[in-house]
């Protein structure tokens, strides 16, 4: 008998054979009858063994949480007050024929059928693939399935190709500290993991390509500091001639759809989202990530907000100048006289638009600098030598010598975003197999040490 879903079953009330498969998810001995409650990735049905048939009832009395069974039976209307509103099958229940147990299971350590939000989330970690088979779990990485392939949809819709862009990269000067990868075809040279696909994405640009999208794996090795994680996911994404104001309100009406598809219940309190400066924002809320809220304790309130205008520059310890946010930025047009001066720094704007969410970052992007004197001035403002800009940066100098379009794009934090559309207290309730917050993978025991001719070959010595 072929295997039918357990959401398929409501509608084969009266037939005889009928064969479902899955986890048991629990088990009740009720006098003579033992009931199963059967879990698969589409609900839970209550299979029924009963004494007539005592051989069956027998081995269904073996039975424990999360052996892996089929089963073949019957489909029956329950009696009306047996009927469990809460389950998608709750007017039914099947009468086992048939049971074979296709793999017994170990007594999880911890219970399945519960909400695993309150057990140790070490544990939970280790257990991953336990953990994720509990409803809370399955829910979070059905959503974040949903909610992705919405931004995509809306992406493809509007003429963006999803293209990727490698893992095994140069560095590039975005603020964070990146994972270093050894060249084993080069001696003593390395890769680095990207923390964006900042520069891949602009030259797509020079490419010609005009708009691209990407769920783009992000690695910055920094201090585990509040809920972050080492490798993260953003929906990346660059467009050929555009401004501020049309990146902007196209990711609104991004995000307004998505939203409207995934969340329905959920309010979005002001449309357009309001904008904010960076001057204001510090001056009214003290953070650039302002909760606008009018009533925190609306679970469905979502208060989207865009904060702009933030300075290009800021002090270094030593008396130098970084950038802000991300150097390929471009000045807003009334201070580009001034960074091409490299006059009065610390008051240039820089064209950086943030989106926050109920007092998260969830997204930033920029308009970027496309001719390259202005990209060469901002990291000459840094402090970088004409040869060190051209070792790093000489590429993307070159590629904006032939033809560069003015572009802007902006990158969206998924995991960040699905937490909230979620209501999840963190991004780790939402990715299938994160990281701890000191960035182990207790599961599969990563980081760890490898042998000695793998470091060999790949011409690393240690000194621990
Ligand atoms: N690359 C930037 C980031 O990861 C986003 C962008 O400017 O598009 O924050």
């Amino acid at each position: 008998m072929k295997r039918i879903l357990i959401s398929e079953t409501s509608a084969q009330v009266g037939q005889k054979e009928i064969t479902v498969a899955g986890w048991v998810h629990a088990r009740r001995d009720m006098g003579k009858i033992t009931f199963i409650d059967l879990r698969d990735r589409s609900g839970l049905l209550q299979v029924v063994f009963i004494p007539s048939n005592k051989e069956l009832l027998e081995q269904a009395r073996v039975l424990r949480p999360e052996f892996v069974v089929r089963i073949t039976g019957e489909i029956n209307a329950r009696p009306e007050h047996l009927k469990n509103p809460k389950l998608v099958t709750g007017g039914i229940e099947m009468l086992a024929t048939k049971l074979e147990i296709l793999n017994e299971s170990k007594t999880p350590p911890f219970e399945i059928d519960k909400d695993t939000a309150g057990v140790n989330e070490e544990l939970r970690l280790k257990y991953r693939y336990l953990d994720l088979r509990s409803e809370r779990m399955t829910n979070n990485i059905v959503q974040r399935d949903k909610i992705t392939n919405s931004f995509r949809d809306f992406l493809r819709k509007n003429d963006f190709l999803e293209i990727e862009t490698p893992d095994l990269v140069k560095g590039t000067p975005e603020g964070a500290r990146e994972f270093v990868v050894p060249s084993r075809l080069h001696p003593g040279k390395f890769y680095v993991l990207p923390q964006s696909p900042q520069q891949f994405k602009q030259l797509l640009m020079v490419a010609g390509l005009e708009r691209y999208f990407q769920m783009a794996r992000c690695f910055r090795d920094e201090d585990q500091r509040g809920d972050r994680q080492p490798e993260f996911t953003q929906v990346d994404l660059e467009m050929s001639f555009v401004e501020r104001e049309d990146v902007i309100s196209l990711m609104e009406e991004m995000v307004i759809e998505v939203v409207g598809k995934i969340a329905p219940e959920k309010r979005i309190q002001q449309l357009p989202f309001p904008r904010i400066t960076y001057k204001d924002a510090m001056e009214k809320y003290g953070t650039d990530r302002p909760d606008v809220r009018e009533d925190k304790n609306d679970p469905n309130v979502l208060a989207f907000c865009w904060v702009i205008d933030f300075p290009f520059f800021e002090k270094t310890a030593d008396g130098g100048w970084t950038f802000t946010h991300n150097p390929f930025s471009r000045a807003m047009p009334e201070y580009h006289e001034w960074l091409m001066k490299k006059e009065n720094l610390g008051e240039i704007l820089t064209s950086q638009y943030d989106i926050v969410l109920n007092g998260f970052e969830i997204g930033g992007g920029s308009i970027r600098n496309h001719q390259p004197d202005a990209l060469h001035r901002v990291f000459e403002v840094m402090g970088f030598s004409d040869e060190s800009i051209t070792n790093q940066f000489g590429h993307m100098l070159e590629a904006f010598e032939y033809g560069a379009p003015p572009h802007g794009g902006l990158a969206f934090g998924l995991d960040r975003f699905v937490a909230i559309m979620c209501g999840q207290p963190n991004i780790r309730e939402v990715i299938a197999f994160p990281k701890t917050g000191d960035a182990r993978d207790p599961m599969m025991g990563a980081p760890s040490e490898v042998p000695k001719s793998t470091l060999v070959e790949a011409h690393i010595s240690t000194d621990i």
